[in-house]
This record gives C-alpha cells, structure tokens and sequence, in this order.
C-alpha cells in the first residue's frame, strides 16, 4: 500500500479508486511491455519504474511480456539485455516472464471469433487502396467492396493467410467498426497481416501475423493485468483496445492510463537512430558510456540508484515536457559523492622533480578515503619524482591564480608545501618537466607559522603510479534538441564526447574493490571499464564531472573574483541556477541554516552561489555552520553589511572560521548607514568632481553610478548603495 507520504498522482489515484469499489477484487498487475528491437534506454526507466514501482507498492505483480509481434525486426539480443538491464535496475518479474508470440494460437483463435461475430472480415484491397478510401479527419471514409462478404469466405481466406496460402500484400483481416468514426483509428483497421517471415521465437509456424493495437490489449487481456500504463500517444488507440475486448465480450477489462514520456535535452531516444550510431560505428555499441541506454549509463558507471532517485525526482504527469540533462548529472553526482573514496590521479602527467628530495627516499602518506564517511584510508606513497596535472602548472600565472607557477609555494594534497624553482617547456611552449623545493616542515600538509599556500593540487608519485588510460566522456549531442533536426541530427552530435588521455592513478586504487567509484580531485568520477581494462591495461571511464561544465551562461558562476571587486551594486544576491542538486553536506548545512532562521531560498542562493565559488571543488564537507550562515544573511537583511560585505565574511569565515558579528568588527564590514557621515562624504565627493557634479544636477542620471562608486571607495566599500542614491538625489536637488 502507499504512504501518507507517498505523492498521489492521478495512477495512484486510479489504483485507489478501483481498490475502493472493488473492481479488480484489490488485485494490481502492471505489465512492461517492450519491444525486442533495440536497448532499454533512459526513457524506459521511467516506465518501469512506474509499472514495477506501483505494482511493489500495492502488493501487486508486474509482468514482462516482450511484445514481439513483428516478426522481422526483433532481435534474441535484445531480449537478453533487457532482461539484464530491468534486473540491473533492481525489478524483478518474477515467474511472470512472457512473450506475446506465445499466445499467437488464441489471438488467431479470437480472429476466427470476431469474424464469426460479424466484427471481422478479409479484405483484399492493397494497402494503397485502403489507405485511399480511408478519408480524412474531416470526410469520411468510403467502405470496402469486402466489407459483406459472408463469414465463412473470410474463415476460409483467414486460414490461408494464417497457412502461407496467400502472398504477401494479397490480404489482411481488418475489423469491422465505422468508416466514417472521428477516430480515425476506428476505420475498420486491419489486424492480421500476412509475412512470410520466420519469427525469432515461435519460428516457422505462422505466415500471418497480429498487428500491435490487436494483440497489445488481448496480452493484456489474457495476463489479467489490471492497469494498462502507457505513454500518451496511445491515447487515441484506447478505445481501439476497448472495442475488440468488447466485440470479443472479454469479461477481463483493464484500464489503460496514460503518462508523459520522459525527454530530456542533449539526449536521442529514438532506436532508429541509436542503432544508425551503432551501425555505423559513431559509438562503440549499445553500451557506450555516451549512448542514452541503461547498458550504457551502466557501463558509464553510473548507479541504479541514480537512475531512479533522478525518475522519482521527475515524477508522473501527464504533460510532455523536456528534462534538462544537467539535473540528471546533477543526480549522478548527488548519488556517486557519498560512495565514492577519494584516491589520486593525474590524467595529463607533468613530471615534477623535487630538487632537494634525494633519490631513492621514500615517505608515506595515510590518508582518509573519505572526508566525512568512514571509508578507511590507503597508504600513499611519495618521493622525489611526481606526476602532476599538466594544468596546474602555469609559466605566467594569470590573474587569480591559484596553483603552480615559478617561486610560487603551493601545497601538494595531503603531503608537503613545495615552491616551484622553474619550469621546462618544448618549442611550443608545452610544460614538459617542473622542479621545485620541498619544505620538509610542512609534513601533513600545514606550516606551523600558520602561512597559506597559493594552492593546492594533486599528484601522484611516480614509483608505484598505476598507468591509466583515461576516457574522458561528455554528452554524445551538443545539440540541446537533437530531434528536432530532422534528417540532419549528426550535425548535433558532439565531437568531443571521448577525449582519451594517458596519466596515473595512486597504487591504492588496486586495493579497492573492481566496481569501486572513485572522485579524483578536480577531475570527477571515475571508475574501471568492465569491458577494455585488464590485468596490466587500466581503463577509467569518467562517470561525471564535479561540476556542471554545460550550464547555462547566465547561471554559470564566474571565476573566483575578489568579492571586493564585484561590480553589482544589488543587494540581493542572484537566484540558483535553476534545479541546482546540492551535495549532501550543501543539503546539511542548508536545512542547518533554515533551523537557524535564515529564509530557505535565501540560504540556497548562497550556498550555490558562493561558496561554490569560493570553495571552487565540491568538497564533501563544508568549513562552516549552518548558524554562522544564518547569521551572515540576517547582516545582510539588516543592512548592516552590503552584499559585497557579505562576501568578504564569507570568505574569511571559510577562510578562519570564528564569529561572523566580531569579523564584520574586526574586518570593518560595517555599512555607513549613519546619514550625517555619508553626506560628508558625499559632499566632499561632489566637491572633488564639480564638472560630473554639474551635469547630474543638470538631470544626467547616468552620472548616479559614478558617484556611487566614488562614494563607496571613499568609505571603503562600507556605503550602503540604496543610501547612497537616495542621498545624493536629496543633495542635488537641494542645491
Ligand atoms: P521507440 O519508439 O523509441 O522505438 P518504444 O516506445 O516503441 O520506443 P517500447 O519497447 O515499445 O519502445 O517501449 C516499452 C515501454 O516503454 C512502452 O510502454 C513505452 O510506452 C515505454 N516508453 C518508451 N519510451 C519512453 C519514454 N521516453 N518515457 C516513458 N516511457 C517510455
Ligand atoms: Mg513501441
């Protein structure tokens, strides 16, 4: 049964309704329904998260019934793999497996009843033909010269069809309902045709074959499946299904409801078009970690778990709409942060030389796997040679630098301060080796006087260092819509979906289990191909990014810039990006802040706006307390500090900890509210320019910005802008 807490949605309530009157004696069977012509993809999870899920929740059964009525384009591959991937997923059918050709024999023998009834006959126009009289949604159709034909003429040609006595084309059973039904579906629609195709799983046996809306609500039918969950284009096709039930006088009925399909951007579910990439050799098969399907995500590394938290978090609904991809990311990451040990590796390998380490002396690192949750911790090599991110090494360190760069002393993870004596590079001005110092006091990675490094990075060293092939996967479209290009949807892919790259993992990462995810710092997750890495050839495939590399340029936070410096005079600082999925600890600390009284939305806005920046990395526990956040928004709220304020607190609050109410003391974060201070200021301000002074008493308002900015440099930054304005307004006009 479902929960009070369980949210109801109109399947649910359906279910209830039926339970309530007692129409299917409280009984709930779901089916899932696939056609064996191609892999399960993300869009599936859906559905079977829905017809398992429900079923499971009331205590009911789910099927699997492979609809396998068309007999030239299923596969015995397909079967297979679906069955591993629903199992994967972590549904079970039970003894309920089926396969729709297995009831072929009494679909023919419901044929022979209907045409018995009246309700069926052979026609023998061509397919062009029909189509031609079938009308329009506005005219209708004209009947066919068959359509009276005695029942036994239809038997007898039925058996023919059934028999291979007849060609293909020659023939089809259609039902006879109304030419002229607004639902153009009702227009005496043929149900068997003839195919002199041999069938994957019942053989030679038949020559003719049911057609999908035909067979699909007798397997229903026949399974005594109570709800009939499909996707919203079968809508139309219900009252189909109800009619040959009805003609049949069935007195098992389900009820089919219909749901939206899951569609998500940057993603391709058609299986037409999945097998052209497979064909044609674009990806590797079915399960590329690009591809969309549940062999692929799998292979990717992704977890089941992901997968139907993110269906979960979609909901049901019955309005079509388009997922964007990067909450499904956002979900991967959410999932992979809390399993996942963190181990060093350097994906492009710089040599670093420590100059004053001797050769040949080693040290060792014991270092946690897991910032917050117990997951152990590996020993850690290191010694005078290192592998490093070739990236995080700059010969001129551009502004707001902070990694290695010439007589730069930064930290490396977990082991010692080095500082950077130079840096070789190729012709091309390609890093190619970097030496440094290594300040042996700083064992652990802190210096006793308490300094601070430029940076931090990562390394591995070089005795031990397992050699990897890394492959870096990203989305297979870059396309946000792929469908909607029609013929030309190659031109949406993404040509950098693989990047492979050659570089190192820390020896520990042996020791852990073969299915291990793990995060490399900066780099995202990763874990061991089950297909390519063998004993002695490692191959890593990149699960996730740690970050949303693709969203939206107007959400993207911007690189770190001093919070001095921020140019925007706004008080409020700008919403999430929309459906931001906070880490766990974000998620502690935000609920910590929410107890503590700040506003929920607020408090968010904070936590993905700025301490990401701040933090940069996505690290599993947060240097502050929900308290102290709380306390910064309510400075804030009162005016006390401005935005810009907020985020020097911020900064040093992560950067020192301590008392947000003494640091806006101590760092002088106070906003001049005081009115006679600032008019001082202000004057003095107006003063020092008369000839901007002039033209904004001359009414150029433009000129409001350029005294504002002088005023809260004057003040140090600590002029509330609102204050400002309405000062400086009041002083022109009084003058
Ligand atoms: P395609 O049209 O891409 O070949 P399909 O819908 O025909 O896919 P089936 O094998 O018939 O594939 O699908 C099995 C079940 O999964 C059906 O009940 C179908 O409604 C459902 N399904 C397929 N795609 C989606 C989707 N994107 N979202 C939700 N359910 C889906
Ligand atoms: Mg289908």
């Amino acid at each position: 049964m479902s929960t009070d807490e369980t949210p109801r949605h109109f399947i649910r309530a359906k279910i209830d309704a039926d339970n309530a009157s007692g129409k299917y004696g409280g009984r709930v069977v779901t089916r899932f329904p696939p056609e064996p012509n191609g892999y399960l993809h993300i869009g599936h999870a859906k559905a079977l998260c829905i017809n398992f899920g429900l079923a499971e929740e009331y205590d009911g059964r789910c099927h699997l019934r492979f609809d396998d009525t068309n007999p030239t384009k299923e596969e015995v591959e397909y079967v297979e793999a679906i069955k591993d991937d629903i199992r994967w997923l972590g549904f079970d059918w039970g003894e309920h497996l089926y396969f729709a050709s297995d009831y072929f024999e009494r679909m023919a023998e419901d044929a022979r009843e209907l045409i018995r009834r009246g309700k069926a006959y052979v026609d023998e126009l061509s397919l062009d033909e029909m189509r031609a009289q079938r009308g329009t949604v506005t005219e209708a159709g004209t009947n066919s010269p068959y359509r009276d034909r005695p029942a036994d003429e239809s038997l007898a040609l039925f058996e023919q069809m059934l028999t291979g006595g007849i060609a293909e084309g020659a023939a089809t059973l259609r039902a006879k309902i109304d030419m002229a039904d607004p639902n153009m579906k009702m227009r005496d629609p043929p149900f068997y045709r003839v195919m002199h195709a041999s069938h994957h799983h019942v053989g030679d046996r038949w020559k003719a074959y049911p057609l999908y809306d035909y067979a699909h609500c007798l397997e229903d039918c026949y399974e005594g499946v109570t709800q009939s969950l499909c996707t919203l284009e079968f809508e139309n096709n219900r009252e189909l299904y109800d009619w040959y039930l009805a003609a049949l006088g069935k007195e098992h009925r389900p009820e089919q409801t219909e749901f939206a399909r899951l569609e998500m951007t940057h993603v391709m579910t058609s299986k037409r078009k999945l097998l052209a990439l497979v064909q044609e050799g674009t990806v590797a098969g079915w399960d590329d970690p690009r591809m969309p399907t549940l062999a692929g995500l799998r292979r990717a590394g992704v977890r089941p778990e992901a997968i139907r938290a993110f269906i979960e978090r979609v909901g049901v609904s019955k309005a079509n709409s388009r997922v964007d991809y990067s909450l499904f990311e956002g979900m991967i990451r959410k999932d992979l942060e809390e399993v996942s040990p963190r181990v060093m590796g350097v994906v492009d390998p710089v040599e670093l030389v420590l100059e004053d380490w001797p050769e040949g002396e080693t040290d060792t690192f014991d270092l946690p796997h897991h910032p917050s949750e117990d997951m152990g911790s590996r020993e850690v090599p290191f010694g005078r040679h290192l592998w490093i991110e070739r990236e995080d090494v700059a010969v001129e360190p551009p502004k707001g630098w902070r990694r290695m760069a010439p007589g730069w002393e930064v930290r490396l993870v977990g082991a010692y301060f080095v500082t950077c004596t130079r840096v070789e590079t190729d012709a091309d001005g390609t890093i190619t080796k970097v030496f440094a110092t290594c300040d042996r006091d700083t064992r652990g990675g802190s210096a006793a006087d308490g300094r601070k490094p430029k940076g931090t990075i990562h390394w591995v060293a070089r005795d031990g260092a397992q050699p990897v092939e890394y492959r870096l996967y990203e989305r297979l479209f870059a396309a946000e819509e792929p469908s909607t290009l029609g013929d030309d949807w190659r031109s949406g892919l993404n040509p950098e979906s693989l990047v492979v790259s050659r570089g190192y993992v820390e020896p520990g990462f042996l020791d852990l289990p073969a299915d291990a995810r793990v995060q490399l710092r900066r780099m995202g997750y990763f874990w061991r191909d089950s297909g390519d890495s063998t004993e002695d050839g490692l191959v890593l495939n990149r699960i996730a990014t740690l970050k949303d590399s693709w969203a939206k340029e107007e959400t993207k936070a911007p690189k770190a810039e001093p919070a001095r410096k921020a140019k925007q005079v706004a008080s409020e600082p700008p919403p999430p990006p929309v459906e931001a999925v906070l880490t766990s600890a974000e998620e502690a600390l935000l609920s910590a802040a929410h107890a503590a009284g700040a506003d929920e939305d607020t408090a968010r806005a904070f936590i993905v706006n700025d301490l990401r920046r701040a933090l940069g990395d996505a690290p599993s526990t947060l240097p502050l307390e929900g308290r102290h956040l709380a306390e910064v928004i309510a400075l804030l709220d009162a005016d006390t500090i401005s935005r810009a304020g907020a985020q020097t607190l911020l900064a040093a609050l992560l950067e020192h900890g301590g008392e947000p109410g003494a640091l806006v003391e101590s760092l002088g974060l106070k906003q001049l509210g005081d009115t006679d201070a600032l008019l001082a200021v202000i004057d003095e301000v107006l003063a020092a320019h008369p000839d901007e002074a002039a033209r904004l008493r001359g009414g150029d308002k433009k000129l409001n910005g350029f005294f504002i900015g002088r005023v809260k440099a004057a003040t140090g930054g600590k002029a509330d802008p609102k204050v400002v304005v309405g000062l400086l307004t009041k002083r022109v006009s009084d003058t």
